[in-house]
């Protein structure tokens, strides 16, 4: 959290800074600045999807494009205000930027920037050759927004609109990154885990791809009012390109990133123009070429851009670091104890020519601990993946609470109140314990993101966070609740990832080597945590290699071996199953 959060002093001193430009400033630093404005908000979008989504757009200068034109149109071919033509330019940006990522974001990988510069191209041409845009000419002539019936026409008056209109998107957007919504975009990178928390992957990722294309578009409707003049050539593919350096540059791990990078990127510029053609005796866009250069060695150096490293001279603020009480959130009403829950019927799962499970059975009841247990490459994991609908079984049936699962997706499973851990952990690493943790819960809470933007969630995040910490402080994790989750040992980050489990109130758990990389007591207290919730009633579904751990804790054991169901029974059945001894304990025991 605390990387989100920027010091108190030297923010106001910088406002502070900030608002005298206009009042004492040259005209020239004045304009310049009114432009770092404009650019840093295109770049606050990148940092959203590069940084926080692991998107990345070379179209962001299109938007700028879209949000300009639409208002030089409007406002002079058909007299509307520039404030209407800002709505119906944002109505437009919606459209294609869902129609966009609709096309693109569902496709991994490269798809996405490809797709942009697609996009950036094709708009760009569109700009310089339509006639009724003015073509290459461009529009004139576009009006001065008025605001209160004071007319914006200079440049000195249209920064603090620049300004505040930047600062109102910067406090909004941490506003969303600090909430449920935000958490589950920070944890877009780790699909898989973030699926099986119940959390629509792919919609995330439309929200961000469009908050960066409405922050781009509303800079260009800035841009051609402080301008009166719209042309194509600062849309072009190229601008796209060097906001993409402004980002990455100033740094996508953090909104004031972008500020940063669009001041550092705007000012050496300048200079560079000016410095450049004396050094090399010829004019031309040297600039570029060493931005290129100074992106290669900042991602080379540091990952996360100059950001970070101006902040270790800046004092921090501490983060907050106490959960408020608040209302529990209400729960699910779990099954009897006995009753099956889950029923894994001659499940097949194969990977080309291999077959990791063949034709398993399995059932778990209600308020029963329930072992997997069989060597290396059993196909455990698998048979958990299978259940969970992380990787769906290539035959078979499995049912959860008398619903047949296995063709829904994880996400879907996660809904009917199954969740689980992983072999190996996935977490945010960046993101604190306690936040971690709250993934667990984001079936439980509804505020959307424009809620949590306007902070109009409070009271539903209390009991979110409230939450976690409960069920962290039930693991033995209370006291690492403000710890980023990668600073912990191992086998620690294994009990927050069974607390982010128990924060979806599960009916059934499934934990895959869960007591992997704990000390003696470490185990104990988690084999005295996991009777407590069976006693609760919960179903718990385990693959463990500790046979202490197993034998004192389960109440059946299935033991599976090459993918296939070898035995099943008590605890001290299975101690002296003979075929279980020769296959898997002979080794131990004789
Ligand atoms: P266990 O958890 O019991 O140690 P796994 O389920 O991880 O075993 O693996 C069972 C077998 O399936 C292994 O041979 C493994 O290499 C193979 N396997 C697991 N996942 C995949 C995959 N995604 N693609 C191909 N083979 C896989
Ligand atoms: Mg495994």
């Amino acid at each position: 959290m605390s990387r989100l959060f920027t010091p108190n002093r030297a923010l106001l001193g910088f406002l502070l800074a900030l608002s005298l430009v206009p009042l004492f400033a040259a005209p020239f630093t004045v304009t310049l600045v009114n432009y770092i404005g404009l650019y840093a908000l295109v770049a606050l979008g990148l940092v959203l999807l590069t940084g926080i989504g692991g998107l990345t757009s070379f179209g962001q200068a299109a938007f700028v494009g879209l949000g300009a034109y639409a208002t030089a149109y409007l406002t002079t071919r058909h007299g509307m205000s520039p404030w209407g033509t800002l709505i119906v330019g944002m109505v437009i940006t919606t459209a294609v930027s869902l129609a966009l990522g609709f096309i693109t974001l569902r496709l991994s990988g490269h798809f996405l920037p490809l797709g942009t510069i697609a996009w950036g191209i094709s708009l760009y041409f569109i700009f310089g050759n339509l006639e009724a845009l003015g073509g290459h000419g461009g529009i004139d002539g576009i009006p001065a927004v008025d605001l209160f019936g004071l007319e914006l026409g200079s440049g000195r008056a249209f920064f603090y609109v620049i300004w505040a209109t930047l600062l109102a998107a910067i406090v909004t957007t941490q506003n969303m990154l600090d909430s449920r919504e935000g958490r589950a975009m920070r944890c877009l990178r780790s699909m898989t885990m973030t699926e099986a928390m119940g959390i629509n992957t792919l919609w995330y990722r439309m929200v961000l791809f469009m908050i960066a294309a409405q922050f781009a578009c509303v800079s260009g409707w800035l841009y051609a009012h402080l301008q009166r003049f719209v042309n194509p050539t600062p849309f072009s593919l190229g601008h796209g390109i060097e906001y993409l350096f402004m980002a990455v540059l100033g740094g996508t791990a953090a909104v004031w990133g972008a500020v940063f990078g669009a001041t550092a990127v705007t000012f050496l510029k300048e200079w560079l123009q000016d410095l450049l053609p004396k050094l090399l005796g010829a004019t031309g866009n040297f600039e570029m070429v060493v931005f290129g250069l100074l992106t290669i060695i900042v991602l080379h150096r540091t990952r996360d851009g100059l950001w970070p490293i101006l902040m270790r001279f800046i004092p921090q603020r501490e983060g907050k670091k106490t959960v408020e009480p608040a209302l529990p959130l209400p729960r699910r009403d779990l099954p009897t104890t006995g009753r099956e829950v889950l029923q894994v019927k001659n499940v097949t799962k194969r990977f080309g020519g291999l077959v990791a499970n063949d034709r398993m059975n399995l059932t778990v009841r209600a308020g029963e601990v329930m072992a997997l247990i069989g060597p290396n490459g059993a196909g455990k994991s698998t048979l958990f993946n299978c259940i969970s609908g992380v990787n769906p079984p290539t035959e078979g049936e499995i049912h959860f609470m008398d619903q047949r699962i296995d063709a829904l997706s994880s996400r879907e499973i996660a809904k009917l109140g199954m969740s689980r851990t992983f072999q190996h952990v996935r977490l945010n690493q960046d993101m604190t314990v306690l936040e971690n943790a709250a993934i667990g819960a984001h079936l439980r809470g509804r505020k959307n993101f424009v809620q949590s933007a306007w902070r109009l969630d409070r009271e539903e995040e209390r009991r979110l966070l409230w939450e976690a910490s409960h069920q962290l402080e039930r693991c033995g994790l209370g006291e690492h609740l403000f710890d980023a989750a990668g600073s912990l040992p191992l086998g620690k980050q294994r009990i927050v990832e069974i607390a982010r489990a128990l924060c979806s109130d599960p009916t059934l758990l499934l934990l895959d080597e869960p007591a992997a990389g704990l000390r003696h007591l470490e185990k104990r207290a988690l084999a005295e945590l996991l009777a407590k919730l069976r006693a609760e009633g919960m179903a718990i579904l385990l693959v463990e290699h500790d046979m202490d751990f197993v034998m004192g804790l389960a109440d059946r054991v299935v033991v599976m071996e090459f993918g296939e169901h070898l035995a099943e029974g008590l605890p001290q059945e299975i101690q002296t199953n003979p075929k279980v001894l020769e296959a898997y304990l002979g080794g131990v025991d004789a």
